[in-house]
């Protein structure tokens, strides 16, 4: 009744700009790991001017929908896998420790095929929990035959996107005043702090949540 393989225009608006540089598949769920990050109120007021002056500077960003740091890529995992593999990050997971995050650096990244941009601030306290995290994650990866994260990862919570590689109108001048805005904003010192409190997965639409402890 259905054919199995279903080609799709994706819309990364509907996963916070990630792109899928794969078509859809019936049966195929696109997945991945990640610290969900729930930023004070006071954020959004902090993000809103960092898009203002990008905006001015000839960048149009849009804000992500929800905040994380990634721990793993996007993966394709078949439906009936979906369980065992969360089942499998659970074991490896669940006796981690909740931990303290500091991301306060401003930096430019784009995805693998350098069709997407993302302002995101850098971790830079708690990256060693976060780097155990990531090879526990990794060998669940492995386990199913899947691709691993980045040899040298840079944790980040992204800020917001735009298409194309847009790395050069985010460095230099620009990423300096940007980042003074950060280092400025009233309590930017709590703003920037996050407790990671559970790692996620999510397989399609699914969110399959593991606490720490
Ligand atoms: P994320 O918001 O975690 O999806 O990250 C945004 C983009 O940063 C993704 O498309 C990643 O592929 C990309 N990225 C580029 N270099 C790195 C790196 N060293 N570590 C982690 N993510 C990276």
């Amino acid at each position: 009744m259905f054919s199995d393989s279903t080609q799709y225009t994706d819309d990364p608006t509907r996963h916070g700009g990630r792109l899928r540089s794969f078509s859809h598949v019936r049966g195929h769920w696109a997945t991945y790991v990640y610290v969900p990050v729930h930023p004070k109120e006071e954020f959004a007021e902090l993000l809103d001017d960092l898009l203002d002056v990008a905006r001015r500077n000839g960048l149009h960003l849009t804000k992500m929908e929800e905040f994380h740091i990634s721990q793993s890529q996007t993966v394709i995992l078949r439906h009936h896998w979906i369980q065992p593999f969360v089942q499998s990050l659970r074991e490896r997971l669940s006796s981690v420790n909740r931990f303290l995050c500091v991301a306060h650096r401003l930096k430019v990244y784009t995805n693998q095929e350098k069709t997407r941009t993302f302002l995101g601030l850098e971790v830079t306290v708690g990256q060693q929990q976060l780097l155990d995290m990531v090879s526990e994650v990794d060998q669940s990866l492995q386990e199913f035959r899947l691709e691993t994260f980045y040899q040298n990862p840079s944790f980040h919570v992204s800020l917001a996107w735009c298409v194309g590689d847009m790395v050069d109108l985010l460095q230099g001048a620009v990423r300096d005043h940007l980042q003074s805005m950060v280092d400025d904003f009233d309590d930017s010192e709590i703003l920037t702090r996050f407790h990671a409190e559970e790692i996620c997965c999510k397989a399609g639409n699914k969110v399959f949540s593991i606490p720490l402890r």
